[in-house]
C-alpha cells in the first residue's frame, strides 16, 4: 500500500488489511482505528499510511502529512460526537512517554472528563 513500510511493525500489518481491526475513517495519507484496549468511551488511532517511527520524524519527513493526520483526527472526533464535549489528541513519543509501537500515531481520546495534564 505504501512505499515505506517496516514488515515488524504492526500497525504497518494492519493498515495493509492484515490484522482485523475497526477502521472508523480513511484518507489518502491516514487511517483511523479503534484502540483494542481504549482508555475512555471514545479512543480512535490515526497512523500515516506511510511508516514513521514517531511523530517527530514524521514532521520533519512530512510537515503536509502531519496536517492530514491532524485533520484526520479533528474529523474522527466530529464524527464520533466528541467535538462539542471535548477530546484529547496525544502522540506518546519516546520511552518516558509510554510509547509502545513505534509506527506514528495520534490517539484521539474523549466520551467521558478526562484527567487533567499539563
Ligand atoms: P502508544 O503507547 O505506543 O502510544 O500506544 C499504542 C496503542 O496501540 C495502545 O493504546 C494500544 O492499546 C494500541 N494497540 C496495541 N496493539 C493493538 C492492536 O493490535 N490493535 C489495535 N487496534 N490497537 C492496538
Ligand atoms: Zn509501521
Amino acid at each position: 500500500m505504501t512505499e515505506r513500510r517496516d514488515d515488524d511493525c504492526l500497525f504497518c500489518t494492519i493498515i495493509a488489511g492484515e490484522v482485523p481491526t475497526t477502521i472508523v475513517r480513511e484518507t489518502a495519507g491516514t487511517v483511523a482505528f479503534r484502540d483494542i484496549s481504549p482508555q475512555a468511551p471514545e479512543h480512535v488511532l490515526v497512523v500515516p499510511r506511510a511508516h514513521y517511527p514517531d511523530v517527530g520524524a514524521l514532521a520533519a519527513a512530512d510537515g503536509d502529512l502531519l496536517v492530514e493526520l491532524i485533520r484526520a483526527a479533528h474529523q474522527v472526533a466530529v464524527d464520533r460526537g466528541v467535538e462539542e464535549s471535548g477530546w484529547r489528541l496525544v502522540f506518546n513519543t519516546g520511552p518516558d512517554a509510554g510509547q509502545v509501537v513505534f509506527h506514528a500515531h495520534a490517539h484521539v481520546i474523549g466520551g467521558a472528563p478526562l484527567g487533567r495534564i499539563g
